[in-house]
């Protein structure tokens, strides 16, 4: 019998299914990727609820799963209000907070032996999937699950949940709840059993991840003393693999985690720093907690200690009451800080956040000139910055197919994306070898030969 599970939304969400996967196999199903698969006899959602756009994605296959469902099980767990919660128990079979996943084998045994009543006894009466539910001893549970990781390539540990900064914009702290770290004993023990596999690039995540362990006090370790430990790991074991983090949040940012950034080779130059607004009122009303002049310095520091260091950003255009001077600063700090990456967003009011209430003012048209104009800033900075590529020499990580026809693609240290011709390198198996000399999960030495304002491309040496 086989199950199949869809994660929505944010990387987060598909580190968690990598948890369910494990609980699901090791009842004895298996994984099916197809949604008409006739042997499957479980579906699930990992929900999103960051826009409405994504919570109207549940209820649209959540109905069509119903409207054939047959003797399938529906589940539902990930992030939503408490309100769609209530609404989402009428149309699955199950739906319960992502940490109660150590206990999925006896809902479906209930569930399935008895459809009346037995799993909902396992939740509490009345409530979802929100994050007040998620108790700190049920996390670490979780976390402990060793997950089935989706890719040979990356691998992703979550290492704190929730989120105690409150922006207007974002409903996390409502559907995940308040900031939990996991333990950094767990942590390290995750990241040594992927280096020990072998894979080469490791992101910890976290919903605001550089203010880890703040909330355990001196019970725990800080983001930046866990950086270093895991900075030692890879000097004593001598493996090589890049380390990520995502997101942060400038305001827990520190001159101290750059040093140490610039330390260790195995910590990846690469930082994502969200700006979302370059003006200040904005960003006041935004609850950032941070000027402009704050980001500013932080960009200074981050050029000083890693001069090498690639420097991506999110931003929101057509904020409630952005003026057209507000969002021309915005434009004039992304000349500035000349980002390698931005992910610009049209602000839309996410269920839940405190900005729904207000009125979202921006015409459609607006946001879409902004987006369109602050798009072509990063495509400008981006291609400049590309350029200084070409003819280099770049370590990239073989990730596998592109989806450009007989091209594979990778990504250098500073995660600028690598496209590979495999015409020209000489591979045979797009996805497996590349060149014959080295594999997908594997570092190769590339030469940049073309560069564009979002990849560029490069030839296996
Ligand atoms: S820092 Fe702000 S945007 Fe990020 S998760 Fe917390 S509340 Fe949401």
């Amino acid at each position: 019998m086989k199950y199949m599970v869809l994660p929505f939304g944010c990387q987060m969400n598909r580190s968690d299914t990598g948890r369910i996967r494990t609980i699901l196999n090791s009842m004895g199903f298996e994984e099916s990727e197809f949604e008409d698969d006739p042997d499957l006899a479980i579906k699930g959602i990992i929900a999103c609820s960051i826009r409405q756009k994504a919570v109207d994605r549940v209820y649209g296959k959540i109905r069509n799963w119903n409207a054939s469902k047959g003797k399938i099980l529906t589940f539902l767990s990930g992030c939503f209000l408490p309100a769609d919660g209530e609404k989402f128990e009428e149309l699955f079979d199950l739906v319960f907070p992502i940490d109660m996943v150590s206990s999925l084998p006896e809902m479906i045994r209930a569930k399935t032996g008895d459809m009346s009543n037995a799993v909902l006894s396992d939740k509490p009466s009345g409530k979802s999937a929100s994050g007040d539910l998620m108790t700190k001893e049920r996390l670490e549970n979780f976390w402990e699950l060793r997950p089935v990781y989706s890719s040979k390539a990356e691998a992703f540990i979550p290492i704190q949940n929730g989120c105690n900064k409150f922006c207007t914009f974002c409903a996390v702290p409502y559907t995940r709840g308040r900031e939990v770290s996991r333990l950094s004993t767990g942590i390290l023990d995750e990241l040594r059993s992927l280096i020990g596999k072998n894979y080469r690039s490791i992101t910890l995540l976290g919903q605001n991840v550089n203010s880890y362990g703040l909330d355990k006090g001196d019970l725990e370790l800080n983001f930046v003393e866990l950086m270093k430990s895991i900075g030692k790991i890879g000097r004593e074991t001598g493996k090589n693999f890049w380390t990520y983090f995502t997101s942060p949040h400038p305001r827990d940012m520190s001159g101290e985690l750059l040093e140490v950034i610039a330390e260790y080779d195995v910590l990846a130059k690469q930082i994502h720093l969200p700006l979302q607004s370059g003006d200040d009122e904005v960003l006041y009303r935004m609850n950032r907690n941070y000027s402009l002049a704050d980001y500013r310095r932080m960009v200074y520091a981050i050029r000083h200690t890693l001069p090498e260091a690639t420097l991506f950003t999110d931003i929101i255009v057509g904020f409630c009451g952005e003026t057209e001077t507000q969002f021309e600063r915005t434009l004039e700090a992304m000349k500035e800080f000349r980002f390698d990456m931005a992910y610009i967003a049209k602000y839309s009011p996410r269920p839940g956040a405190t900005s729904e209430r207000w009125r979202d003012d921006i015409r459609r048209e607006v946001k879409e000139r902004r987006f369109t104009e602050a798009s072509e800033v990063l495509r400008e900075t981006a291609s400049r910055k590309n350029r200084k590529l070409l003819a280099k020499k770049q370590r990239v990580l073989l990730c596998g197919e592109d989806e450009r026809k007989d091209y594979s693609f990778g990504y250098t240290e500073g995660r600028i994306p690598v496209r590979l011709s495999l015409n020209t390198d000489t591979a045979k198996s797009p996805g497996k070898d590349i060149g014959n000399r080295t594999k997908v999960g594997e570092f190769a030495m590339v030469q940049i030969i073309s560069t564009g304002s979002l990849s560029v491309e490069g030839r296996v040496l």
